[in-house]
């Protein structure tokens, strides 16, 4: 029986956009449907360690790509493990993906930036209908009766059928009815073409009917053989001397399902008590789905290379979750399972060793690619960072790695913390930083007034996950990481005798309006002193060194946690007109007290638990009542 469904909303939309927005790349449909097909192939292989009856003795799996001029279709089939009817309804007409829905509100309608998200999301079988008008696929599930198989059809509109079908062996036929502008597919040549291009590297051997020329009726004529289109050998496990970068790249693609680029890539043989081959790459692009905890990471796993798992993450440490590759391994058992992966010291080798070479071939980038680490940066910056913290063991190597923005420097975040220790004024000892909301919050901070006036350099910290990370990484090349807005700012050697002296006499001054203005503010201040780090502000609050910063109680509470609320300590400047009026005039003491500590939170990027009291107060000392 017949029958009619609806594809799910995602993929009418992703139909619609994608073929408009990926016509001018049509022949990576090809690239699709044999990636697909390989899968399929690997994945019966796999079936077959276990169920060994699947597979007759000595027979090959293959795909097989086919072109009929007058039935203007290709047809690409493959021997791999097939699928249920249920399988083609869910795999067929769903997207499964965890973000999908989130990635589609991305979507602007311009046909250029969508094209670019497109190929971030990858577009799988679905890329068909951008050469074809109708798509017919026949499918058979493995160790299913040639009776089961199940007939696929669709016109890409809304809607695809389902039925019964016959298949006499195990596999799938995916069957392209052209479209009429794309007839110049049906050629032995231009199929050739586009595959080589594409899918040489492709492990699993590709066959076209074998074509010569005919003399007397000056055409191609059929042999009847088929001929084998690709090298059929596992890329990776060729020697590096016969890979161009350009199967490289292709590889990357067809590994990924990503459009976009790899940026680097590292192919290794590793030999010992731990046999293993790797081939690591970072993309050029995040993919969209990077900060969604749901989505999979990690390599794909083979043993002596069989295909055993997608997204095998126990290979690579979580921080490194935008590498894609490949590990095929000599030594673990052919049915391991993603349990058995998490208990296997053999695995805890091999993550070893790819961490260790991912961070080698960033080095490598930064060292020797000085353009193209910044893209790297970029895009996966704020993930490294989570390994210093993650990774106690490679915390140097990836604290070489960060790049930050300073208050001396530019835009960009490109100083590493060597460059900043390279700079360190004279008599300098910590590595100072300032965390904060944005960029414009750190650079407007009161916290770095003596800082500018110096000329000494401070970090600027404002991912969110800076905070964290700074609470691992407490020094750097034997220098204390030091943040500006925390403790007694002891700028050691930087501060000059007089300076010392002078800062003595002024706290012998100040003493006595430092203790009113303390009582007048009670418990909303741990303590009220005399600030070294202000120039031109009249006050900024700090907190103890060993206390939560007040960023970071701040993002606590919006992640809706409790935080022990640590009442700041109120540094006043002494040279600040306001602060020695206050001095001698007696007269609003207690109002001037709460709108310096009030003007200090402001500034701090901090919210006012009472801003209606702090407005009243404004006016009422303007107005001189
Ligand atoms: P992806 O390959 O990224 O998962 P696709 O849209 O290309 O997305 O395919 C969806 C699913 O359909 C695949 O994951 C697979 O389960 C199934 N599928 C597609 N083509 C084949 C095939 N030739 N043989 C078996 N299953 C297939």
């Amino acid at each position: 029986m017949k029958e009619t469904l609806g594809f799910q909303a995602e993929v009418k939309q992703l139909l619609r956009l994608m073929i408009h927005s990926l016509y001018s790349n049509r022949e990576i449909f090809l690239r699709e449907l044999i990636s697909n097909a390989s899968d399929a192939c690997d994945r019966l292989r796999f079936e077959a360690i276990k169920s060994p009856a699947l597979l007759e003795a000595g027979e090959e799996l293959s795909i097989g790509v086919d072109y009929d001029k007058n039935a203007k279709t290709i047809t690409v089939s493959d021997n791999g493990i097939g699928m249920t009817r249920d399988e083609v309804v869910l795999h067929l007409g769903t997207i499964a993906r965890s973000g999908t829905r989130e990635f589609f509100e991305k979507l602007t309608g311009d046909q250029q930036k969508d094209a670019q998200l497109i190929g971030q999301f990858g577009v799988g079988f679905y890329s068909a209908f951008i050469v074809a008008d109708r798509v017919t696929v026949i499918s058979r599930r493995a160790g299913l009766p040639a009776a089961e198989a199940v007939r696929w059809e669709s016109d890409g509109a809304g809607e695809f059928t389902v039925e019964l079908s016959e298949r006499s062996r195990r596999g799938t036929d995916v069957i392209l009815h052209l479209k009429p502008d794309d007839e110049e597919l049906l050629s032995s040549w231009k199929l050739r073409s586009i595959l080589v291009k594409y899918s040489d590297h492709i492990a699993t051997p590709i066959r076209m009917p074998k074509e010569q020329w005919d003399q007397d009726k000056n055409e191609y004529r059929r042999t009847g053989e088929l001929e084998t289109i690709n090298q059929a050998s596992a890329l990776w496990a060729r020697p590096k001397a016969d890979i161009t970068d350009q199967q490289y790249r292709d590889f990357y693609q067809h590994l990924s399902h990503d459009f976009g680029e790899a940026l680097a890539w590292t192919h290794n043989r590793v030999e010992g008590r731990n046999e293993y081959i790797q081939l690591l790459y970072v993309p050029a692009k995040a993919p969209f789905d990077l900060w969604d905890r749901r989505h999979q990471h990690g390599l794909k796993l083979y043993v002596r290379r069989v295909f055993i798992m997608d997204d095998a993450e126990q290979l690579l440490p979580a921080y490194l979750r935008f590498v894609r590759g490949v590990v095929d391994s000599n030594d673990l058992p052919l049915n391991i399972s993603r349990e058995l992966l998490q208990e296997s010291r053999d695995v805890k080798a091999i993550r070893e060793g790819c961490t260790k070479r991912v961070l080698g071939l960033l080095e490598d980038l930064a060292e020797n690619r000085k353009e193209d680490y910044p893209k790297f940066w970029t895009e996966f910056g704020q993930v490294l960072k989570e390994g210093v913290g993650d990774d106690p063991v490679n915390r140097e190597r990836i604290a070489r790695l960060l790049r930050f923005r300073t208050s001396t420097s530019d835009a960009a975040p490109a100083a590493s913390l060597a460059d900043y220790v390279g700079r360190m004024a004279a008599g300098q000892k910590s590595i100072f930083y300032l965390t904060a909301e944005s960029v414009e919050a750190a650079r407007g901070s009161p916290h770095l007034e003596i800082f500018r006036k110096k000329a000494v350099e401070v970090l600027l910290l404002t991912d969110r996950v800076d905070e964290w990370m700074v609470g691992f990484l407490t020094e750097f090349d034997g220098k204390p990481l030091e943040s500006v807005a925390k403790g007694n700012l002891d700028l050691g050697a930087l501060a000059d005798a007089e300076e010392k002296q002078e800062q003595q006499k002024v706290a012998e001054e100040f003493k006595d309006l430092l203790d009113r203005v303390k009582q007048a503010l009670g418990d909303r201040v741990s303590e009220v002193r005399l600030s070294t780090r202000l120039t031109d502000s009249a006050a900024c609050v700090v907190v103890d060194k060993d206390q939560l910063s007040a960023h970071l109680q701040r993002l606590l509470k919006a992640a809706g946690q409790s935080v022990p609320a640590a009442p700041p300590i109120l540094e006043l400047n002494g040279a600040h007109p306001l602060v020695q009026r206050l001095r001698t005039h007696n007269e609003h003491l207690s109002d001037w007290a709460h709108l310096l500590l009030e003007q200090a939170v402001l500034a701090d990027g901090g919210q006012l638990d009472d801003p209606a009291a702090y407005v009243k107060r404004v006016n009422g000392l303007l107005l001189g009542s």
